[in-house]
């Protein structure tokens, strides 16, 4: 039987609706959460992104507002713009698009953030504090799997889950989540012996490797709930056809725009799992909106209202 297909537009379409219900409210009491985004230089790729989070900030009424330092800026430029940012009461979110040039030292400036601040979660005092299951701000992209996994109705508690990937940005966090949401958690990585055999294991696995395809059918346990977080960009032909051959849409994509997305997990993984997430169109949305979710967190916790949007309650 064909996996259930996990629709992340769906999912992050009824957060947008829960977000956009909590900006209602907080406007009603005069509160407008603010969103900073600073993007350095010309990315074309950071643009997209940065692009539709301002579009999904507008949706849901959060105020948004860019910075866009030259692609020259330095550590000491960089750090003083979020010193302004951290003192403007008018932002309760700064989010500082990846990646950032070579000459800037992006963990400092990444640190000097404001932890209340730090609606990304990347800073140490929000990873602490998730790991010792206090609410806080969490990385966007493991927060929104949670969801899926939640909105979807896919056991966590006891279950067996496998990570494959240990960024502080995916991986790590996202194994967090898992174990502070009680399953047992293994978190692969490239130096993991047989790793299909341990991904195997997974009731629920969880791929954010960034290797178009890697993860194929001898990886899943059958029946397994797959999340799909890789995003990879694909323009060679012999990729392609290993990848989607036989599939008419993503010929035309690929015909007409000379690449095509993929995402960890090879397609025929769906023969196999139970249920996964389609890339695109799975994960991703979920990152995006979990940005927003976390700017309106940011805003009630600097005022210590209570918070409902997000994976971590706190009363
Ligand atoms: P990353 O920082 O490059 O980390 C990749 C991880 O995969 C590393 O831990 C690495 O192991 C592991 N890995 C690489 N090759 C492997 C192999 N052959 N076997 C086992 N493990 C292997 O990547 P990331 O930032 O976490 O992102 C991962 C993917 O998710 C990318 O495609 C990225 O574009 C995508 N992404 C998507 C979203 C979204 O919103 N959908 C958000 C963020 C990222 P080592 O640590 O041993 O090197």
């Amino acid at each position: 039987m064909a996996a259930i297909i996990l629709d992340g537009n769906k999912i992050a379409a009824e957060i947008r609706g829960e977000v956009a219900a909590e900006v209602r409210e907080l406007a009603a009491a005069g509160i407008r959460p603010g969103l900073a985004v600073v993007l350095v230089g010309h990315s074309p790729a950071s643009e997209v992104y940065v692009r539709g989070k301002v579009r999904s900030c507008e949706e849901v009424g959060i105020h948004s507002e860019k910075h866009t330092p030259r692609d020259t800026a330095s550590t000491a430029e960089l750090l003083q713009l979020i010193d302004q940012l951290n003192r403007n009461h008018e932002v309760d979110g700064i989010l500082v698009q990846l990646p950032l040039p070579p000459q800037v030292d992006a963990k400092r400036v990444l640190m000097s953030v404001d932890p209340a601040k730090d609606v990304d979660g990347f800073h140490p005092m929000n990873v602490g504090l998730l790991s010792i299951q206090c609410p806080g701000l969490v990385p966007c992209t493991p927060a929104g799997i949670l969801e899926i996994l939640k909105r979807s109705h896919v056991p966590i508690t006891g279950q067996e889950a496998v990570v494959v990937g240990r960024s502080d940005i995916v991986g790590k966090p996202t194994a967090m989540l898992l174990t502070n949401a009680n399953a047992t958690v293994t978190l692969c990585h490239s130096k993991t012996r047989d790793l299909p055999a341990v991904c195997r294991r997974g009731d629920i696995l969880v791929a954010a490797i960034g290797r178009p395809g890697m993860v194929t059918r001898d990886f899943v346990k059958p029946g397994a709930t797959v999340i799909d977080v890789g995003m990879n960009q694909i323009t060679d032909r012999t990729e392609f056809e290993r990848l989607f051959a036989g599939n008419a849409k993503r010929e035309e994509i690929f015909h007409s725009k000379g690449s095509t997305l993929a995402g960890d997990v090879h397609p025929l993984v769906a023969e196999v799992a139970g249920a996964m997430t389609p890339v695109p169109g799975g994960v991703g949305p979920l990152t995006i909106a979990m940005l927003m979710a976390n700017t309106v967190r940011a805003a009630k916790l600097r005022r210590g209202a209570r918070v409902r949007v997000g994976c971590l309650e706190s009363d």
